[in-house]
């Protein structure tokens, strides 16, 4: 028996696994063990349960105190399991503390690391931060690459990777899409008006706290307030920074619901049934272009400028002049740009990135 231990620490990375987990406990004489380093915790655990995934091993939860902190409390924390399950392969995905802890303790021990999502790049190496030093990082210690686009790959060609050990595969983010709306069964959705348009907005980066969150519900609201028909659906993270200033800045306001973030079932659901989404983050822009529902993406910078080029997602920044312009824009009556943004696009995969990345793993494990 073969064995594979798959790190993970966050909701994102639960969703773009779950899919390589499942493929791989397909697979004969691989024993796969699913790890959570706790950065999340609870919501790690939710968007896991959504396709029948529950980690077998949890490290404790680590301590707040800035990011040195807890990615070197998750670095040292990961080195018992390693002794113990002695794996033969570690995969860890994308770009945080926990991928980049995992993929560390991996070279340490000398376990090949493959590396999920990999050679997304700004070549900022600020920005997005610390993502793009880890993603960056996590390319110089793994032996497997499993890009998602084209444009990723020629990333880890140009960092000096070579081609044998680089796959084009699809993001797996489009899988797990998939999975949901044909399988997943979506909680009890809000009850949502049904002859107004959705506006799902959502903003949960860091970076976006503060006075750009507060650009961002200004547009919303001036979008809400110019469009009757429309109304918002705003999942927002309970953290008061957030909730306080939505409740601030759209008090008063018609046709808003602010609700806790759905399980990722549901949330595929809701975005399914989107007209427009307001967003900052990273794993919708990839679903958004999936499913062809035309996306405002609330960032000065994209790694993911595939869904650009694609037409559905379009760069607006986080002032609120720019962002109600874009959105007044689309959703003026018979708008010939919404038109040109509402077509579902393959540009982050078909939906079986998984399965080839199960299978290549498969493959050499077994030679
Ligand atoms: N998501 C979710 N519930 C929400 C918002 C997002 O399940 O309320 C899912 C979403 O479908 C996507 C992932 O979480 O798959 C994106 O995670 P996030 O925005 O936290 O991180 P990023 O992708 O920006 O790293």
């Amino acid at each position: 028996m073969k064995r594979v231990l798959v790190i993970m620490g966050t909701r994102p990375e639960a969703i773009k696994l779950a899919p390589v987990v499942r493929e791989l406990r397909e697979q004969d004489g691989v024993e796969t063990t699913v790890l959570s380093t706790s950065q999340h915790g609870a919501l790690l655990d939710d968007a896991a349960a959504c396709f029948g995934i529950q980690p077998d091993e949890y490290l404790a939860a680590p301590a707040g105190g800035g990011l040195e902190r807890m990615t070197g409390q998750i670095l040292a924390a990961l080195g018992e399991p390693f002794e113990r399950l002695a794996p033969d392969l570690c995969i860890v995905q994308g770009d945080t503390a926990s991928a980049f802890a995992g993929a560390l303790a991996g070279f340490y021990r000398g376990v090949p690391v493959a590396h999920v999502e990999a050679g997304l790049r700004t070549y900022h190496i600020r920005s997005p931060f610390p993502e793009e030093m880890h993603r960056q990082v996590i390319t110089t210690l793994a032996n497997f690459h499993f890009a998602p686009t084209a444009a990723a790959k020629r990333n880890l060609l140009q960092a000096g990777i070579p081609a044998k050990r680089v796959w084009l595969t699809g993001n797996t983010a489009i899988d797990a899409l998939r999975y949901s709306l044909v399988e997943g069964k979506p909680k009890t959705l809000p009850d949502l008006p049904r002859d107004a348009r959705m506006l799902l907005f959502t903003a949960h980066r860091r970076e976006s706290w503060g006075d750009a969150l507060r650009e961002m519900l200004a547009a919303l609201r001036l979008t809400l307030e110019k469009f009757p028909d429309t109304y918002a659906l705003c999942p927002l993270h309970p953290n008061p920074a957030v909730r306080g200033a939505a409740q601030e800045l759209l008090a008063g306001c018609p046709r808003v619901q602010i609700i806790d973030p759905p399980e990722v079932t549901t949330f595929h659901h809701l975005l399914s049934r989107a007209f427009l989404i307001l967003t900052d983050s990273g794993g919708i822009q990839e679903e958004a272009t999936a499913l062809g529902v035309p996306t405002l993406v609330m960032r000065h910078a994209t790694e993911r400028t595939e869904g650009i080029r694609a037409g559905v997602l379009r760069l607006v920044g986080t002032d609120c002049r720019g962002i109600f312009s874009a959105a007044e824009e689309l959703l003026l009556p018979g708008s010939e740009a919404y038109a040109a943004m509402r077509h579902p696009s393959g540009a982050f995969g078909d939906g079986h990135a998984a399965r080839r990345i199960a299978r290549i793993l498969g493959g050499w494990l077994e030679r």
